[in-house]
């Protein structure tokens, strides 16, 4: 008989995971307290940087260039409009000041056979053009890609359903429940689902449903606002990394710009201060952007683990599972992580990176 498997929320991790479940066999319901897809998952910019946001070598490198790579075969599998996927590098602007040292700082990736160019001033004005002038060399990371997270996020959900899996919404589960040590569902307002396994996805709100993590698990919203211009034609091609954030280009002739990190809990929203930080960051790196139309401002929140890194794993209770905690790479992270829970929940096997993804790994002294 098939497993039943309920999955606590429904954005982009959830979903994914959920499409991998059914297609090993599985028997899956999303359970969502409000639509599945709606925040953080469809408000992300995008970024697929595997490489351009790693600090150093290890399992958070090694995930990224996985599920990277995961990603342009996902957009192939989605069939049409896909997920928006462009392999169209991201890029570190630098002056004649701080070249030398950001092209140093990326030496490692280059020793771990990575591509990393180091670009002169004609090479960037080719990939660049619109670049304040004070820039004259950059760090182009030409493997990290974008992908478009509305788009992604729809048509994951399609891919799902088309697979089978059962979508709940506006039902949030309160609690997991269990009985003798093992899972049998969770506990919502309408009542009791009952499943074989359950998979927590609940994004920012994983510490909110009781049962599954305990307080040396944190999982925090970090709120980020992002902001988009119309440019047509956006005159950079890559992701750029300026300013203490980014601008993406999109194919269409927008540009997203982001973002703030605050830890203002669940306040929803947009404020004058983040806005104005960001409208200036973007017209310090594109000129024209100063004068470009801003199309909409959002924001949505990240969710936050001690050390970036999401839990990804099985709990003391059997046939319960986590996957939550990506903060700022779940776009990036989403595919690996859905084969990663695949493998454990259908087939018992483990990722080599597992360890580092441990819900426990926080925890002082034994497992409850
Ligand atoms: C401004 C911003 C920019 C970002 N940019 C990038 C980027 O460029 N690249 C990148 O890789 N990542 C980026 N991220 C991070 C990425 O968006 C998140 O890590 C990722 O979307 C998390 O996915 P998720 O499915 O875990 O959470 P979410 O998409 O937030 O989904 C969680 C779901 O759980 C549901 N839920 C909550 N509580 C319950 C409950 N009790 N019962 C049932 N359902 C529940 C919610 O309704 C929601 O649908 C960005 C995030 C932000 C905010």
């Amino acid at each position: 008989m098939s497993v039943s498997v309920l999955v606590v929320g429904g954005g982009l991790v959830g979903t994914l995971l959920a499409l991998r479940l059914s297609e090993g066999g599985c028997t899956v319901q999303v359970l969502d307290a409000g639509r599945a897809g709606a925040e953080a998952s469809s408000a992300a910019a995008g970024i697929l940087a595997a490489q351009s946001e790693a600090t150093t070598p290890g399992p958070g490198l090694d995930l990224g260039l996985e599920s990277r790579a995961l990603h342009a075969a996902l957009h192939a599998e989605l069939g049409a409009p896909g997920s928006g996927y462009r392999p169209n590098g991201a890029l570190l602007p630098t002056t004649a000041s701080d070249h030398g040292a950001a092209v140093a700082r990326h030496a490692w990736q280059v020793e771990r056979g990575l591509r990393v160019d180091a670009l002169d001033a004609a090479s960037l004005r080719a990939v660049a053009p619109g670049l304040h002038p004070r820039f004259t060399g950059g760090v182009l990371f030409a493997d990290d890609a974008t992908v478009d997270p509305p788009v992604l996020m729809a048509s994951a959900l399609a891919a799902a359903a088309r697979s089978g899996v059962a979508f709940a919404h506006d039902e949030a589960a309160l609690a997991v429940t269990s009985h003798g040590g093992r899972v049998t569902g969770v506990r919502t307002a309408r009542g009791h689902r009952g499943a074989d396994v359950v998979v927590l996805c609940a994004g920012a709100w994983s510490r909110l449903v009781e049962g599954v993590l305990d307080a040396s698990q944190g999982v925090a919203p970090a709120r980020g606002q992002l902001i988009e211009y119309a440019l047509d034609p956006v005159p950079f091609g890559p992701v750029l990394y300026t300013g203490g954030g980014y601008l993406v280009p999109r194919a269409d002739g927008r540009v997203c710009v982001g973002s703030t990190l605050e830890m203002v809990g669940f306040e929803r929203g947009t404020t004058a201060a983040g806005l104005e930080t960001l409208r200036e960051r973007a017209a310090d790196a594109v000129p024209a952007l100063a004068a470009a139309p801003l199309r909409r401002a959002w924001s949505s929140f990240r969710p936050r683990t001690p050390d970036g890194m999401p839990y990804v794993g099985a709990l003391a209770t059997d046939g319960l599972f986590v996957a939550a905690g990506h903060h700022r790479s779940g776009v990036l992270f989403a595919p690996v992580t859905a084969e990663i829970v695949r493998d454990l929940v259908v087939h018992g096997r483990r990722h080599r990176h597992l360890d580092a993804l441990s819900p426990d790994r926080f925890r002082q002294g034994p497992r409850a």
